[in-house]
């Protein structure tokens, strides 16, 4: 098999033009977006400034041209591959702010893909339509507090049929970007099948509207002590809160299947960025090595320095070449036989990124930890990403059992 994992030239220009604005546009604006969080006094607010920052950046990616690259393998968006969209999402992951300026952030690119591949002409309208617009946000939510939510088919929350509706009774938490005010549709993973039906065919999914009645927003769950607002993981309550059966995607027992169609997607676009965000953090590590001396030497020149940043050149390079392949088996045998590739570089980018973002810290001294770099942030996402969209753990059991098919016949 051949196995192309260059950019195409269409790619390339549409990579330059995005590297261009992120630089020009996105990056001198990240540190006042950051700053202004919490003036209003509600951390989960936006203030003027902040939404007139992101739809500043919007408009002019949109004007651009530059907008929805994400939904791959599709005439509605631009019907890149996986290999073209990897070069755009990476670079994507340079800044905090870049992916939603081009309309490409998570959850609600994952969000998209399923009521776009599996919502019905009405979802489509409803919601699908505003997303693509940058208009409204989303949230997924899965897991739960008293279940593992790593094994899906733990999932408790229940939804009941009652004539017209569904009644949805259980707690949802870690609901990343359910913080956020816009995020107008969470898409709920729910139990409709007893214990009975085949474990892979008791779940569903279905789209519940934000501030639908007795649903309670009890807290958002810390990353490290700190909120990620406006965004917000949060944990929420649902207390006989009822929605249109109409709303129900797909059908009854049949969440399985659509979050196999979510999650693969979704997952290596977190890994395509995580790559940008190492290549972010080696930046900033070679500047600072190369513009600050101590002991009469720039701080490249001492120590192990050079090792260091030769391993994470090395680390990078290896990860990216692993998310290319698994983008182009994506493109070539589809999401879900490409699934052991996804779960290797599910595995790989984040780690990688954390030993890379963990040695620019270092090379900053005390600067590097505190608000003065982006670093932080950026190691909360990566270490994050070795939970969110299934811990390592799920992901080495996928790969491990891959590899052992080879050699049993019966899967252990
Ligand atoms: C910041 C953040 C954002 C998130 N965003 C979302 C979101 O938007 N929507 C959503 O639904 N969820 C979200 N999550 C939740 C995330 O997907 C879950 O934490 C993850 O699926 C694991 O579920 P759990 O926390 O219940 O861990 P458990 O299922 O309790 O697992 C705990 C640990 O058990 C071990 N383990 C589990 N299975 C295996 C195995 N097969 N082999 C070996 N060891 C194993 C692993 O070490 C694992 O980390 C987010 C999490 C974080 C931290």
């Amino acid at each position: 098999m051949t196995m192309d994992l260059g950019n195409s030239k269409r790619g390339q220009e549409l990579r330059d033009k995005v590297r261009a604005f992120i630089d020009d546009r996105v990056l001198p604006l990240e540190e006042e977006y950051h700053s202004e969080i919490g003036k209003n006094g509600d951390r989960f607010e936006f203030t003027a400034r902040m939404t007139e920052i992101l739809e500043t950046l919007k408009s002019e990616a949109r004007e651009a041209g530059l907008w929805n690259f994400w939904l791959t393998d599709s005439e509605r968006g631009y019907g890149l591959s996986t290999v073209e969209y990897a070069y755009l999402a990476e670079e994507m992951g340079r800044s905090h702010l870049a992916a939603e300026a081009f309309n490409c952030s998570a959850p609600d690119t994952g969000n998209m893909e399923v009521i776009e591949r599996y919502g019905t002409q009405a979802h489509k309208d409803k919601w699908l339509a505003p997303l693509l617009e940058g208009k409204i946000r989303s949230a997924y939510l899965m897991t739960e507090p008293d279940v593992a939510s790593s094994d899906a088919t733990n999932i408790s929350l229940s939804a009941v049929r009652d004539g017209d509706t569904y009644v949805l009774n259980g707690e949802k938490y870690w609901a990343s970007g359910a913080g956020d005010p816009r995020a107008k549709i969470f898409i709920v993973m729910v139990k409709t099948g007893d214990d009975d039906a085949p474990r892979h065919q008791r779940h569903s999914m279905i789209l519940v509207e934000r501030d639908t009645p007795g649903m309670e927003i009890l807290r958002p769950m810390m990353v490290f002590g700190h909120d990620d607002a406006p965004h917000g993981h949060m944990h929420i309550r649902f207390t006989d809160v009822r929605v249109p059966a109409d709303n129900l995607i797909l059908g009854e027992g049949r969440g399985f299947e659509i979050s196999q169609g979510r999650l693969g997607p979704g997952r290596i676009h977190h890994c395509m960025r995580s790559i940008g965000a190492a290549e972010r953090a080696l930046e900033l590590l070679c500047k600072r090595a190369t513009t600050r001396e101590a002991f009469g030497r720039p701080l490249a020149k001492l120590g192990a320095n050079y090792d260091i940043i030769a391993e994470a050149r090395i680390e990078i390079e290896m990860a990216r070449l692993l998310c290319l392949k698994a983008a182009h088996m994506m493109d070539t045998i589809g999401t879900q036989a490409a699934q052991p590739y996804i779960s290797q570089i599910k595995v790989v980018a984040p780690r990688m990124a954390l030993n890379v973002i963990d040695e620019a810290m270092q090379m900053h001294g005390g600067t590097g930890i505190s608000q003065d770099t982006p670093l932080w942030a950026m190691w909360h996402g990566q270490r994050t990403l070795r939970f969110a969209d299934g811990p390592d753990a799920v992901h080495r059991m996928v790969v491990a059992r891959t590899e052992l098919k080879k050699y049993r016949s019966n899967s252990v």
